[in-house]
């Protein structure tokens, strides 16, 4: 969720956490602040709002020339984004600092037990907890110190930490929060996110829940928390850092948007093998797919969506009942497990925190966990039995597109997989969908290039001033509809409402006036009459609408007044094509508005609290 940066070395550290603050921008936040440490003494600067009211006030501020410091952006959970709440935060002697990314969730009692000896608070978070912990718990030794405050602290938790008695030492952890190592020459640093890094190495290392971390300016040691010394593998950064940056387009997301095609192609093609589809590493068996009884799916927001035109296909193709779910309601629902059962859970980010925490539920349990994930190394990715990446590359833009449109692919994969496993997948069926499959990446370019040549352009400009769309679909389509809807609603901050095109009479279509816009979204063949007919219902009521449907289909063109093509394909991957137009719609629509489209209010790009 918020950003942590942290730098020990032989640069001014200022300059250094600014522009690591600034790559994590990202990741949203409400506030931000960095301390540095120099001469036995910490000096801190904080300010609500975006960076630039930190950059105002460390001019005015002019801290004194330091090698080691750490930064944060902050999301806020506990207490209202301000000054006083941003982090870092200090125990009450100002010895140490401390940036925290999570939730600290036994802090009422540790702040009880803290006030009983004599501390008061400066702010309402849950992180000052852990400052005057530390301070209180502090004997002059840092990792043996942060061994007993874990002892002590519930919750998600990345740490950076540093004390004005050791001007040589930056200390960190982390749990079911992100947070990296990044390995340089004289200099280390750690951060939530590899952009961070990417100016000074690509080396770094992963972490595991509750590995203490110390970092000089020579090296950096790890330890458990009984304090015995782990040796860890050096992970290096394979992409370039332009990947991180907008080239060229105004913003993240339409670089995004036009990345799919070869984000697609990274996904799909080095899994489609001698006609088949291979999974590397995957340890699930035929035999183990051949007795799954049903499979659940859990994920939030554009994962959930993914997950739902996932039900479609794999219930098509395996006959395997399929339950969706989203993650923060599974959890606390006692979900029912049987045995044979799988567990699909998807996430970008691979942090997303009511997803892991289903996860875990679902693994405690017994049900196997197989998991669709982008960020390599992420925590879900971890937890799982078996992990299929996306490999989609970074998505900084907080809207996700080539991220779900990734996961889809994924899930087709899946899908067919499955079937062959469990023999119900015809030879020529197979060959037809791997073509299909192998197609997507090209197809996808066709569709964004058409997309792009102006029409939707000029329609966002014409629809910009509304307040209110209607998206309809059927079958695999109401599920496309759905992340239409929510990408219009997140970026644009239109209100739409993605409806079952069939269930509108039964309450919604009293919502239809003069010219309220419908999007109806018409690609699923054995439907397509039915949804002609929500058409002419909607048109009857006055609707303005615009439909999405398979070239060819001139008769659903003619009750539309509005008609957006896509190419032709099976029904089953449709949904992969025609949220394509959404995109760049809703994209056009939050310019249009003056929206900051890249990070849109109150958002986050992985949510890493509940
Ligand atoms: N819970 C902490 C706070 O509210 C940290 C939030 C964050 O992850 O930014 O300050």
């Amino acid at each position: 969720m918020c950003g942590i940066v942290g730098y020990i070395g032989m640069q001014p550290a200022v300059p250094v956490l600014m522009a690591g603050l600034k790559s994590l921008e990202y990741r949203g936040y409400d506030s931000a602040g960095v301390s540095v440490c120099v001469s036995d003494e910490i000096y801190t600067v904080k300010a609500k709002g975006d960076l630039s009211h930190l950059e105002a006030k460390l001019k005015e501020t002019a801290l004194p020339e330091a090698t080691l410091g750490i930064g944060h952006t902050r999301w806020a959970t506990h207490g209202a984004p301000s000054d006083v709440n941003s982090h870092p935060h200090m125990g009450r002697k100002g010895i140490v600092a401390l940036v925290h990314n999570g939730i600290i969730e036994n802090y009422l009692e540790l702040k009880a037990e803290l006030m009983e000896k004599g501390c008061t608070f400066q702010s309402e978070t849950d992180t000052e907890i852990v400052a005057q912990l530390f301070e209180y718990l502090y004997d002059g030794d840092m990792v043996g110190t942060l061994r007993k405050v874990l002892q002590r602290v519930h919750g998600a938790y990345a740490l950076g930490i540093i004390c004005k008695d050791h001007p040589d030492q930056l200390l960190a952890v982390r749990k079911d929060s992100p947070l990296l190592v990044g390995l340089g020459k004289e200099e280390n640093f750690i951060a939530s996110d590899i952009p961070a890094l990417l100016s000074y190495t690509r080396d770094y290392y992963l972490l595991n829940d509750n590995e203490i971390v110390l970092l000089k300016r020579d090296g950096v040691s790890i330890f458990d928390l009984d304090g015995n010394p782990i040796e860890k593998e050096v992970f290096h950064v394979s992409w370039d850092a332009s990947v991180a940056e907008k080239e060229g387009y105004d913003y993240f997301m339409m670089k995004e948007i036009m990345e799919q095609p070869r984000a697609l192609q990274k996904t799909i093609s080095p899994r489609i093998l001698e006609g088949n589809i291979n999974f590397e590493g995957i340890g699930l068996t035929e035999e183990m797919i051949a007795s799954l009884r049903r499979i659940h799916i859990v994920a939030c927001g554009s994962a959930w969506h993914a997950g739902i035109v996932g039900r479609y296909v794999l219930e098509k193709l395996t006959r395997i009942p399929v339950e969706v779910d989203i993650a923060s309601e599974f959890r606390y629902r006692d979900p029912i497990f049987g045995e044979n059962e799988l567990c699909i859970v998807i996430s970008q980010s691979g942090e997303t925190a009511d997803t892991l925490a289903a996860l875990r539920l679902a693994k405690q349990a017994g049900v196997r966990i197989l998991s669709i994930v982008n960020v390599v190394g992420s925590s879900i990715a971890r937890e799982s039995d078996d992990v299929i990446y996306t490999w989609a590359g970074p998505e900084i833009a907080v809207a996700t597109t080539k991220g779900y449109t990734t996961q889809l692919s994924v899930l087709y994969m899946i899908a067919l997989y499955f079937a062959k496993a469990k023999g119900l997948l015809r030879q020529e069926e197979e060959k037809m969908y791997l073509e299909e499959l192998k197609l997507l990446p090209e197809k996808t370019s066709q569709v964004l290039h058409a997309c792009n040549s102006g029409s939707i352009e000029a329609l966002a400009k014409q629809l910009c001033k509304r307040e209110d769309f209607f998206i309809i679909g059927r079958g695999i389509d109401y599920a496309a509809a759905m992340e239409s809807s929510l990408k219009l609603k997140e970026i644009s901050y239109i209100h739409s409402e993605a409806y079952a095109a069939g269930e509108l009479k039964h309450g919604t279509i009293s919502l239809i006036e003069e010219g309220t816009p419908v999007i109806a979204i018409a690609t699923q063949s054995t439907l397509l009459e039915k949804l002609v007919s929500n058409i002419k219902e909607v048109k009857a009521r006055g609707a303005y609408v615009i439909a999405i449907t398979e070239e060819g289909n001139s008769f659903v063109a003619d009750v539309a007044d509005e008609v957006i093509y896509i190419p032709k394909a099976t029904d089953l991957f449709t949904a992969s094509y025609n949220v394509l137009p959404m995109q760049i719609f809703a994209y056009h629509v939050a310019v249009a508005r003056g929206c900051n489209v890249d990070k849109p209010r109150n958002l986050a790009k992985s949510v890493t609290v509940e």
